[in-house]
C-alpha cells in the first residue's frame, strides 16, 4: 500500500505558447494536490512539437509558474531522480520502449503512405463512420517488414490494440469506458523517429513513478490509450482525475473576450499573484465552508478532488475583478508602493530607479487615495492623473469646470481661499480647515457652494477623492524631484484665478 508519502503529480505543459487560465488552473490543482499530501510536484516540459515548440515559452512557464507560487520538487532547471525532464532529452527511452513493443509484438511497422492513410480517411468519411485504421500492416510478415526495411521505406510504429472494454475510474468523473475498437491501432512513433504525445507521456509517467495524472478533460479521449499502453509495458496506470472545461459567463468557449489572457498579460495587467492563485482554485473546485477569498494555507489545507465537479467551470472577470480589489486592499503597504510605482515609472510619472524616502512616503499617501477605485495595479497610472496632471485648458472641457469659471460667487470663494492661505508656507490639513471656515464666513457660503468650486480650482475636476486628502499629496509632491512638476495647493489657486480672468476676458 502506497504511503501518502508517494503522491508524485506532474504538470507537463508543452512550450508552444503562453500559458492561459487553463493550463495554469490544472498546474495549481495539481500543486494544491500535491502539497496537500505532502507529495511531489514535477515540472515536465513536452518539447516533442519541434516546429512550435521555443525556448523563451519554456522561460515563460518558469517565470508565470514561479509568479504565481506554485514551486516545483523536480524539472529541467531543478533536475530531480528521474531527469532529465524535458522530453527532447529523452528520446532515447522512447525509441527503446518502442523496440520493446515491436519485440513482443504489442507493437508493428506500419509502411502505409499518407497518401493511403488519407484515401481510408475519405472512405470512412464517405460512409459517415468515425476513422480508424485499418490495420492493413498488422498482417504483414516478417520477411515483407525485413524487404520493405532494406528499401528504406518509411515506416511509423503502431501500437496493437486488443478489441475489448477499457474503463478506469476517474477521480472526477467516476467510471468511464471507452470501447477499444474505437481506437483503432494508433501511432505511437513517428516516421522521424519521435514518439507520439500519448507514448512519450506513458513512457514518463512511468518512469517518473506518477501517481496521479490530473488534467483537462480534453485529453479524456487519450486516456484509453494510455491505459492500453501502461498495460503492455508491464506498468499498472496512475489514477486519472479530468478537470473540467472552463466556460465563460454566456457559456462559450474561453477567450480573450472574457477577458481570459495569458498569465503573463494578467500580471502585467496588475492582477496579484494571491488573487488569481484564489480565483483559479475555484474554478471547479470549492472548499465545505463555501468562503471564497481563501490564502494559500487555506486551500492547502482544504482542497480535495472529492469537491472538483464535472460540469464545466465558469471564468468570470468581474470576480477575479473583486478578489483582486481585496488583496489589494490588505497588502502589504511597502510592496503596494513598489508594485504601484513600476506602473508611474513605465508612464513617466515618476523617476526609473529606487525611489528616495520622501518619495515612498508621497507614493503611499496617494495611494491611500486611490486604492478603492483600483481593480488592478495597471489602474494606478489613470486613477493618479488627478495627481500627476493639472491641465486648466483640458480642464475647461467640461461643463461644470466652465460654470465655475463663470461664477462670480465661485471665484470669491477661490479668491478669498488664496487670501487666508497667503501667508501659510506649507498648507496642511488643518490649515486648509482653518482657512476654509474663514471663507465660510466671509463669503456666507457652505456645503457643495463651498467644497465644489474648491474641488474644481485644486484639481481641475468636479469628483476624485476627498480633498483632505489631496492636499498634502500636493503640498509634499510640489517638494519632490518628479518628470513633471506637481504644483503645490496655492500655485493650484493662483493658476485658477490667472485662467479665469483670462477666460471671461477672452469670452468662453
Ligand atoms: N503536454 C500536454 C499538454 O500540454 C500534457 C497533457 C498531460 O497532462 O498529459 O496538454
Amino acid at each position: 500500500m502506497a504511503s501518502a508519502n508517494d503522491v508524485r503529480v506532474r504538470f507537463a505543459p508543452s512550450p508552444t505558447g503562453r500559458l492561459h487560465v487553463g493550463n495554469v488552473r490544472t498546474a495549481l490543482f495539481n500543486w494544491l494536490f500535491a502539497r496537500q499530501r505532502g507529495g511531489r510536484f514535477i515540472l515536465r516540459i513536452e518539447d516533442t512539437d519541434l516546429e512550435r515548440s521555443r525556448p523563451e515559452y519554456e522561460r515563460h512557464i518558469y517565470e508565470d509558474l514561479k509568479w504565481l507560487g506554485l514551486t516545483w520538487d523536480e524539472g529541467p532547471d531543478v533536475g530531480g531522480p528521474y531527469g532529465p525532464y524535458r522530453q527532447s532529452e529523452r528520446l532515447q527511452l522512447y525509441r527503446e520502449a518502442a523496440d520493446r513493443l515491436l519485440q513482443s509484438g504489442r507493437a508493428y511497422r506500419c509502411f502505409c503512405t499518407p497518401e493511403e492513410l488519407d484515401a481510408e480517411r475519405q472512405r470512412a468519411k464517405a460512409q459517415g463512420l468515425p476513422y480508424v485504421y485499418s490495420g492493413r500492416c498488422r498482417r504483414l510478415t516478417s520477411d515483407e517488414v525485413a524487404l520493405k526495411l532494406n528499401q528504406k521505406k518509411p515506416f511509423t510504429v503502431r501500437f496493437r490494440v486488443e478489441p475489448g472494454l477499457i474503463t478506469w475510474t476517474d477521480l472526477v468523473r467516476g467510471r468511464v469506458e471507452w470501447q477499444a475498437e474505437l481506437l483503432g491501432d494508433f501511432v505511437i512513433m513517428k516516421s522521424d523517429g519521435w514518439p507520439v504525445y500519448n507514448f512519450a507521456v506513458v513512457i514518463d509517467d512511468m518512469a517518473m513513478k506518477i501517481t496521479h495524472v490530473i488534467r483537462g478533460d480534453g485529453h479524456l479521449p487519450n486516456t484509453p490509450r494510455q491505459i492500453v499502453l501502461y498495460r503492455a509495458l508491464g506498468g499498472s496506470p496512475p489514477q486519472f482525475g479530468h478537470l473540467s472545461t472552463i466556460l465563460g459567463p454566456d457559456g462559450t468557449k474561453l477567450s480573450k473576450r472574457h477577458g481570459a489572457t495569458s498569465i503573463g498579460e494578467f500580471r502585467e495587467r496588475g492582477y496579484l499573484p494571491e488573487a488569481l492563485f484564489n480565483f483559479l482554485a475555484l474554478l471547479g473546485w470549492s472548499p465545505a465552508g463555501g468562503s471564497e477569498i481563501l490564502s494559500r494555507e487555506e486551500l492547502i489545507g482544504q482542497f480535495s478532488l472529492d469537491r472538483v465537479v464535472k460540469a464545466p467551470a465558469i471564468f468570470d472577470v468581474g470576480k477575479l475583478n473583486w478578489m483582486n480589489r481585496h488583496y489589494l486592499r490588505q497588502m502589504d503597504r511597502e510592496r503596494l508602493i513598489d508594485l504601484a510605482a513600476r506602473y508611474l515609472v513605465k508612464a513617466n510619472r515618476l523617476e526609473d530607479g529606487p525611489l528616495d524616502d520622501a518619495t515612498r512616503r508621497w507614493l503611499g499617501l496617494v495611494l491611500d487615495a486611490v486604492i478603492t477605485h483600483l481593480d488592478t495595479l495597471a489602474q494606478v497610472v489613470e486613477e493618479t492623473e488627478i495627481v500627476f496632471e493639472y491641465d486648466l485648458d483640458r480642464a475647461s472641457q467640461s461643463e461644470e469646470v466652465r460654470q465655475t469659471l463663470e461664477d462670480e460667487g465661485a471665484l470669491q470663494v477661490i479668491e478669498a481661499l488664496r487670501e487666508e492661505l497667503a501667508d501659510v508656507s506649507e498648507v496642511t490639513v488643518e490649515a486648509f480647515q482653518r482657512a476654509t471656515r474663514a471663507v465660510k464666513e466671509r463669503t456666507g457660503r457652505k456645503g457643495r457652494a463651498l467644497f465644489h468650486p474648491i474641488r474644481i480650482a485644486l484639481t481641475g475636476r468636479p469628483s476624485g477623492p476627498e480633498l483632505v486628502k489631496l492636499i498634502p499629496i500636493y503640498e509634499m509632491g510640489s517638494r519632490l524631484n518628479l518628470p513633471a512638476p506637481i504644483p503645490s495647493v496655492s500655485h493650484r489657486l493662483d493658476a485658477f484665478l490667472q485662467y479665469a480672468t483670462h477666460w471671461r476676458r477672452r469670452g468662453r
